[in-house]
């Protein structure tokens, strides 16, 4: 693996493993990596011939008060993961390259990055649709891994990859779980103990509506309700939203006719935690 930290040492070393017509998958990450970062470069390394992967975190999708200094940063124990899984290219760009003075160019991904996490976090897409679009101008991948953990952020690079006729690729992979069932963070680590074991109630929450709706309910208003009394009850855990949305929209539904999907946020101690399913249509399987 070579590690690259700027724009023309990536170019360069692209140029020499593009031959051929070999295609490139790209896996953006900001860093301390898990299983979930991994099933990504897997996923990579499976569909296309030389993997790319950057560890960096954007400043300009943090707010003001959020975490972006305490952020976990583990550039050593990342880049063995990365060498381990066969990743050819690992580009760590500062944040003076990705950010000279006066680079004040945004991609604005439009309403669908201010409802849900984007209300919660203003400019928090925006920041994102730039630095991922920035990253792709530099990769020039074929094909990006996002994880449906971030069902908005996927949702939001899709369209943003349409609306600006961009040639790559955008491809959602799975949500990689604890066995208890809690979505793999980064930002898990900043959980105690106690935390850690009330966090769970997101996913099972979730998984009452997912249940519900295989069983043949399709009222959102009654799978919401589930999902918010279950997390409500729940100690140590405050509730920011959650909703049944249209999985492509994202916007609200009243009866689930359309794929839809639960999304939920919630504070556990420091940690702002996302969790997500599937909801399925009447008469399909489950699918979570
Ligand atoms: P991050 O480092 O948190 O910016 O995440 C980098 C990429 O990994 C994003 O596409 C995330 O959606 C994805 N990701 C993070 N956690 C998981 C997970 N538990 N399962 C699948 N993908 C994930």
């Amino acid at each position: 693996m070579e590690r690259v930290v700027s724009v023309d040492e990536v170019r360069a070393a692209l140029a020499r493993l593009r031959r051929d017509g070999r295609t490139v998958g790209f896996v953006p990450t900001m860093g301390a990596l898990h299983d979930g970062h991994l099933s990504l470069v897997r996923a990579s390394r499976r569909h296309a011939d030389v993997t790319v992967v950057s560890i960096f975190v954007n400043p300009t999708q943090f707010g003001p008060g959020e975490d972006f200094e305490a952020y976990p940063r583990d550039l050593d124990s990342d880049t063995a993961l990365l060498a381990d899984e066969g990743v050819d290219i690992l580009l760590t760009p500062t944040v003076d390259a990705m950010y000279p003075p006066g680079a004040d160019t945004h991609v604005d991904p439009g309403r669908i990055g201010t409802v849900l996490c984007g209300a919660a976090r203003p400019g928090h897409f925006t920041g994102v649709a730039t630095v991922v679009t920035k990253l792709f101008q530099i990769v020039t991948p074929d094909i990006a891994f996002f994880g449906e953990k971030d069902y908005q952020q996927l949702k939001i690079l899709e369209k943003v990859a349409r609306d600006l006729d961009m040639r790559v690729r955008v491809a959602g992979c799975p949500i990689v779980r604890e066995p208890d069932g809690l979505a793999m963070s980064s930002r898990n680590r900043y959980l105690s103990p106690d935390q850690r074991s009330h966090a769970t109630v997101l996913y099972r929450a979730l998984a009452t509506a997912h249940d519900a709706a295989c069983a043949g309910e399709t009222d959102a208003g009654v799978l919401t309700r589930g999902v918010r009394e279950t997390i409500d009850r729940e100690e140590g855990v405050e509730l920011e939203y959650a909703v049944v949305v249209d999985a492509e929209t994202l916007d609200p539904v009243s009866v689930v006719q359309r794929p839809a999907r639960a999304l939920v946020a919630a504070r556990v101690g420091s940690a702002r935690l996302i969790d997500n399913v599937a909801i399925p249509l009447p008469g399909t399987g489950p699918s979570r």
